[in-house]
């Protein structure tokens, strides 16, 4: 279309061209004061739910406060309750009940609480060279010698042999002792750096060392191991038999911290995807008035290996809690679903200039540009997928932009490189609209991530623009 009126290249680039600026530009300072607070809330989350179990029991007691109730599936709820239904202790869904009737569809936002770690084999304990070991079996995709040599904290439950479950948290308290798996000196390791980078610590080197002294008595074997089972048999009443029935996992030991002069980053370990489960959850939770659909906001587990099992999201809760819930408005679930639309909450790979090569510069997400919508994931030829729909893009970013959220377009790294999922695909896979919204990370999956507070707050903006 001609313009009557010639303008310049300037002018003209300024109307036409895509712009997308750091959000240190765009932000006032009043907000970016905002985003600091929010975000020392946020550490304290990270710090308080280093599992996914952990992840549920602090998100119950935020939710509690602000006004959630344990869901019944016999009672009536009407326009602006609040209720949460805890799946096995290990996922939580929540959510805020709207104006509208349930069968014009509810608004979900889907993060996961669960993130990679070190698990404890069934049969962990052993002692070799008098010294006490756990063997491990890491869960979700690590770099493995990224978790030599770092404090290692012990989190989960036992379930004894009489029937109580007994809950573990050893390495956080400051006070606490830590475990760590030991990694070869660069004098003897020669042979170890020939290694290919996936190989340089092998899944059985994944030891974690706990203990070295033996116990004090005659000409037992296993002395060391002995003492181990004694300390702990005083603390927890559990024998060498009850590791068969427990979940234990090692995390890192670290805490959220501030990272750069500027304070501008977050570093902590489980950020993907706990960044974005308590933006989700604090967006859900700080809805002033009822909305007006109602608002079902899930925190699942087992995203991280591929969301199998009865807490990930190819199992049915999420599916059976929605139906529960139109049937108790005397609704059909299926419409219900087919009406429904969903941010699948996740992190992406924020662009790293050391690393430039593996993203494509005009597609990728840029730490500090505000929180990122991606259209698909996925490998090779957009295989495994949710591919979300230029029309609810269009929706999406309507919402934002009137809400001035700031937030880019992402990719998950160049074509043909490699790729990965969320669990876009399975909401989607249930007749609802989705794409996925979070922040971009460096460092993803190693045990110190990076976000920056200015993404996260704008990706909590996000979520409560698209819910109120
Ligand atoms: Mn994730
Ligand atoms: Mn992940």
């Amino acid at each position: 279309m001609a313009s009557k009126t010639q303008k310049n290249a300037k002018e003209l680039q300024k109307q036409l061209f895509m712009k997308k600026k750091n959000s240190g530009l765009i932000m006032t300072e009043a907000e970016m004061k905002t985003a600091d607070k929010f975000c020392e809330n946020y550490k304290k989350f990270l710090n308080d739910a280093k599992t996914e179990r952990e992840a549920v029991k602090a998100s119950v007691e935020i939710l509690k406060k602000c006004g959630f109730t344990a869901y019944d599936n016999k009672k009536k709820y009407k326009a602006g309750d609040k209720i949460y239904f805890v799946n096995r202790g290990k996922a939580i869904i929540l959510a805020v009940i709207g104006k509208e009737g349930i069968e014009k569809g509810v608004n979900i936002l889907a993060a996961h609480i669960d993130s990679p770690r070190l698990d404890l084999k069934q049969n962990p304990l052993y002692e070799d060279a008098e010294m006490a070991y756990f063997k491990t079996h890491y869960y979700g995709g690590i770099k493995k010698y990224q978790w030599t040599a770092i404090p290692l904290s012990l989190h989960g439950v036992i379930i004894r042999n009489d029937g109580k479950t007994v809950e573990v948290n050893i390495g956080e308290d400051e006070n606490d002792p830590v475990f760590v798996v030991t990694d070869l000196l660069p004098h003897l390791a020669q042979e170890q750096m020939k290694r290919p980078a996936n190989k340089i610590i092998t899944g059985e080197e994944l030891n974690v060392l706990i203990g070295s002294r033996p116990f004090k008595d005659d000409e037992e074997s296993e002395l060391v191991k002995l003492n181990i089972m004694n300390i702990l048999f005083d603390k927890y009443g559990i024998t060498e038999e009850d590791f068969i029935s427990a979940e234990l996992e090692t995390v890192p030991a670290f805490k959220a911290k501030d990272v750069g002069f500027d304070r501008s980053l977050i570093g902590a370990y489980g950020q993907d995807d706990r960044v974005c489960a308590y933006t989700a959850m604090m967006a859900t939770a700080d809805l002033k008035n009822a909305p007006p659909k109602t608002v079902v906001t899930v925190l699942t587990d087992k995203e991280e290996t591929g969301s199998d099992g009865n807490t990930g999201l190819q199992s049915s809760y999420l599916e059976y809690f929605i139906y529960n819930l139109a049937e108790s408005f005397g609704k059909n679930g299926r419409e219900v679903l087919s009406a429904s639309k969903c941010l699948s909450a996740d992190v992406n790979a924020g662009f790293d200039p050391t690393f430039g090569d593996v993203l494509e510069k005009k597609n990728s997400a840029f730490v500090g540009k505000g929180t990122v919508l991606t259209k698909f994931t996925g490998a090779g030829g957009k295989s495994g997928t949710n591919d979300s729909s230029a029309e609810f893009v269009g929706y999406v970013r309507q919402i934002f932009d009137k809400n001035k959220v700031i937030w880019q377009t992402g990719e998950l790294g160049k074509v043909d490189l490699g790729g990965g999922g969320t669990v876009a695909k399975y909401i989607a896979n249930l007749d609802v609209d989705t794409i996925d919204l979070g922040v971009p990370v460096l460092s993803m999956h190693a045990p110190f991530e990076i976000t920056s507070k200015n993404d996260v707050y704008m990706t909590y903006k996000a979520f409560s623009a698209f819910i109120k």
